[in-house]
């Protein structure tokens, strides 16, 4: 058995992970990143593949290097939006294109770059359980056989949904979120898919509803490289993901004699960031706390913010000799005042879904315009206009719409108490001690929104 002694350890060698390391090793920490995959598969992630642009990935990777590399298709201009029971509907993407990528490539680069910084990989090193007494102080992990034994300052739980570290650490006497539960989370299929001849649509990402609260996708990688997957929520009844994704392919004449290159599922978070992600010597980032957006499923760019602000609030614990919980405190604070608090927002229209049939939702959809329906969806968690003074003028809507008054009013309110939650998530506390006032507000808000929509509590 080998004892191996650094700053951080960081587990799992994802989006999370490899801006983790790289940061801290750019910082001049001595960091070690162990990734249960071998070299060779490192960096093969179920995904989508969509990300809006780069601009948001922290500086310390070669932002063009992974452009160039694994960004094949840099021209998404727009959201389509496939509706069976009507007229379809783009919504254009303001500002910076988005892009779809060749995942693995992608996840390669980002390899590379954590060790151009000086991060040391290690692959092939599955960690098993952490070491602990009173604080996280190392993990224990096995390499072909082999037991192996990591101390550090600090662990970095970069090891995505569903964390194993979260099962062995133990959380009492901390604010660590623990109330966690499989049914907030989604379970998703992809296949990448080549097809005879050229997609029309290699300008936009497109969306079909699927029942119980999914979507579809066809993501175009290239003009003729499709990755085409779908998902589910886990807290309703469980599709058959490969056969429903079969069924549609084979319905759809692009796909024809089309062949499948790759197959990948996974589990992905649904649910709001974790309300605190830090303990002792232990911080989670990226999907092991739930840095996605939870009604599109996107994870990569919160994962890569979360993995440079842990490392860099890791590193300054670390030169101050602490590393309490009030000592990593800082990083809570900064994933709920950026990304969280929209992406909390976002999770109250996924529980408003739950509480409405597909059919029903697909219904006021199909009757609203498409330009009302944009500005209602809004893109930051609440809207963008004063829907309900356009509804009351819009006599053509309002004879469409008739029916589905109830619920459209319902997601109107949805959407200002969507507005309000984010102005709690602003007031996040900068210190422990704030916490449980600043949850009991925000549980008291999502209590109104229980209230509102008769959906059954998601937490
Ligand atoms: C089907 C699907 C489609 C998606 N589509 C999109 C999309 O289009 N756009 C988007 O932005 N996001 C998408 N996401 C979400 C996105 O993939 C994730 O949010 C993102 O990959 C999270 O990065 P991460 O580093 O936190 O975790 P991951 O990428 O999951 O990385 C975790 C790493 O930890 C390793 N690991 C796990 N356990 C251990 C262990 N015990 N020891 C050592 N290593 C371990 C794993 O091998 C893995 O390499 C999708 C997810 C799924 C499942």
């Amino acid at each position: 058995m080998t004892t191996e002694t650094r700053d951080i350890v960081v587990v799992g060698g994802g989006t999370a992970g490899c801006f983790a390391a790289a940061s801290a090793a750019q910082d001049g920490l001595d960091v070690v990143l162990l990734e249960r995959k071998t070299e060779k598969e490192a960096g093969h992630i179920a995904c989508g593949d969509a990300i809006k642009g780069t601009s948001t990935f922290p500086d310390v990777i070669d932002r063009q290097y992974l452009r160039d590399e694994s960004f094949t298709n840099q021209n998404i201009q727009r959201a389509h939006f496939i509706n069976p029971k009507g007229a379809n509907y783009d919504i254009p993407f303001e500002g910076e294109s988005g892009s779809v990528i060749d995942r693995k490539r992608y996840g390669e680069v980002l390899l590379e770059e954590a060790d151009r910084a000086g991060a040391d990989l290690q692959y092939n090193t599955v960690v098993q359980d952490v070491t602990q007494n009173g604080r996280v102080t190392g993990v224990t992990a096995t390499r072909k056989g082999n037991h192996l034994e990591y101390e550090a300052d600090v662990v970095i739980d970069a090891a995505g949904a569903l964390s194993l570290l979260q099962d062995k650490v133990d959380f009492n006497g901390t604010l660590y979120d623990t109330n966690v539960d499989y049914s907030q989370f989604c379970s998703a299929y992809r296949e990448v898919i080549e097809t005879e001849q050229p997609v029309d649509y290699d300008d936009a990402i497109v969306f079909k509803p699927t029942e119980e609260l999914g979507y579809l996708w066809y993501f175009p990688r290239t003009d003729r490289e499709i990755n085409a997957g779908l998902g589910f929520q886990m807290d309703q009844p469980p599709l058959p993901l490969v056969d429903v994704l079969k069924n549609d392919l084979e319905n759809q004449p692009e796909f024809r004699n089309a062949e499948v290159k790759d197959k990948l599922g996974a589990a992905l978070p649904t649910r709001r960031p974790y309300d605190s992600a830090v303990a002792p010597g232990f911080m989670s980032v990226g999907d092991a706390a739930a840095h996605v957006n939870p009604t599109t499923g996107g994870g990569i760019p919160g994962a890569a913010k979360a993995g440079h602000w842990a490392a860099e609030i890791a590193g300054e614990a670390i030169a101050d000799g602490d590393l309490s919980e009030s000592a990593l405190w800082e990083y809570n604070q900064r994933i709920q005042t950026d990304f969280g608090k929209r992406f909390a927002a976002m999770d109250l229209y996924n529980i408003f879904g739950t509480a409405h049939e597909v059919d029903e939702l697909t219904d006021v959809v199909t009757a609203l315009p498409g330009e009302m329906l944009i500005d209602l969806m809004g893109k930051e968690g609440e809207t963008t206009l004063g829907a309900v003074d356009k509804l009351k003028t819009g006599l053509r809507t309002a004879i469409e719409t008739r029916g589905h008054w109830k619920t459209l009013y319902e997601g109107y309110q949805v959407s200002n108490l969507a507005s309000e939650l984010k102005s709690i998530y602003d007031e996040y506390p900068s210190t422990p001690s704030g916490f449980e006032a600043w949850q009991a507000k925000r549980d008291e808000l999502m209590d109104e929104v229980y209230e509102l929509t008769g959906a059954e509590p998601k937490y």
